[in-house]
């Protein structure tokens, strides 16, 4: 839609997103290549242990993706083929395809229309007597109402899984989110706020899930590789059952521990940036801007605007007014469930009107941590004189 209209070239472009990295990453990621060790071994065990002590988590299992520490979120937590998995269908496809894997049914549920997240009133409709699980996105890295979610799921023997993907550095009730969940995935892709490359984490309050984690994300295997190379004497190792390659690399899990001590500061900048954002927004009319629910804090991985019918363009109009400035914006967050992987007969999916709309009128501005001031207020130039009427 907006890939032939030029982008003004006298003033730069403004992505919507750069990860922060500098040379303290680069440093370390030399030092593993030199040390000759590069796949999983004691880096990754390094960024496990400083990343359950952030996010208050007991155990910590670091994989490739957020997308396999859901798979195996899901298969740690029992959920097999012929159960029902109850996902928002307003979030990335990897949310409902972690169900799909193991052979369960996903069965999308509507949102909140003020935060975008599943809640006890939008998942009871799309109960079943075959859900064994529910996946809760903190999206955009707005926290979930967790505790009301588990009241309504923990009498029903139903597992909250938590897709904590964009969340990391937002507070639930003053503690990380994921801490209060049974189990918690979190993602390390360069759109989210802290970057191994790809990457992912399993987090667990269960040490027999962690343990199970441990060992699916290495084939099932009963000596893991580093342990082996460890002893000059290896003992024969077993394939208990059928495994995964999910490992992250130590090259990674390096970027990873610098990247988890800078998270503070970048949170930090997030913040304050979004909250420029809202103060200016406040005076535009048919604008409303994502903001921190009441019971906790976004770390604003992403800070969308829903284009209201107060406002003279549409998101597609608006998205194309940004890029003739030369700024990317990207369309919110997508419906899984009008993916033609997931549009074919069958899926139980009651009406989800707020995902609809939402996924139709939101737009995500620029926001990274070397965002400048001035090319923020380039941003806000262009939503202002596009909001006024002529
Ligand atoms: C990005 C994202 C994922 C997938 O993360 P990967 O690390 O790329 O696999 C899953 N769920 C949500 C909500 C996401 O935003």
């Amino acid at each position: 839609m907006t890939a032939d209209i030029a982008p003004a070239t006298d003033l730069g472009r403004i992505d919507v997103m750069r990860p922060w990295l500098g040379e303290e990453e680069v440093e370390a990621v030399a030092a593993v290549l030199r040390s000759g060790w590069v796949a999983q071994g004691p880096r990754v065990a390094e960024f496990e242990a400083a990343f359950a002590l952030s996010q208050h988590a007991r155990h910590a299992r670091a994989v490739s993706s957020c997308t396999t520490a859901l798979h195996l979120a899901l298969l740690t937590a029992g959920v097999q083929a012929g159960d029902d998995v109850v996902v928002p269908s307003f979030s990335f496809v990897a949310t409902a395809n972690a169900a799909t894997y193991v052979g369960a049914r996903p069965v999308f549920a509507d949102v909140d229309a003020t935060t975008g997240n599943l809640t006890a009133a939008t998942i009871e409709p799309a109960l079943t007597r075959s859900t064994r699980a529910v996946v809760v996105v903190d999206q955009g890295g707005v926290p979930v109402d967790l505790d009301e979610v588990r009241a309504l799921c923990d009498p029903l023997g139903i597992v909250v899984v938590e897709d904590t993907a964009c969340a990391a550095g937002s507070t639930y009730r003053g503690a990380p989110v994921g801490a209060g969940a049974e189990v918690a995935a979190w993602s390390f892709h360069p759109r989210k706020v802290l970057t191994t490359g790809e990457g992912g984490m399993l987090t667990t309050q269960h040490a027999a899930w962690a343990e199970r984690a441990r060992l699916l994300r290495e084939h099932a295997m009963s000596v893991s590789a580093a342990d082996r190379h460890a002893s000059l004497l290896a003992p024969p190792e077993q394939y208990t059952e059928v495994g995964f390659n999910f490992r992250m690399t130590d090259l990674q899990a390096a970027v990873g521990i610098v990247q988890l001590a800078r998270l503070p500061e970048v949170v930090r900048r997030r913040r304050e940036l979004a909250a420029t954002y809202a103060d200016a927004l406040a005076r535009v009319p048919g604008l409303r801007p994502v903001a921190d629910p009441a019971y906790g804090e976004s770390n604003f991985q992403s800070f969308w605007v829903e284009v209201e019918s107060g406002y003279p363009l549409d998101r597609e109009a608006l998205m194309a007014a940004l890029a003739a400035a030369g700024i990317s914006a990207r369309r919110g967050i997508m419906a899984i469930h009008r993916q033609p992987a997931y549009a074919r007969a069958g899926l139980r999916t009651g009406a989800l009107p707020v995902t609809e709309r939402l996924s139709d009128t939101t737009l995500i501005l620029p926001l990274f941590h070397e965002l400048g001031e001035d090319q923020q207020a380039r941003v806000v130039d262009v939503l202002r004189r596009s909001g006024r009427r002529t």
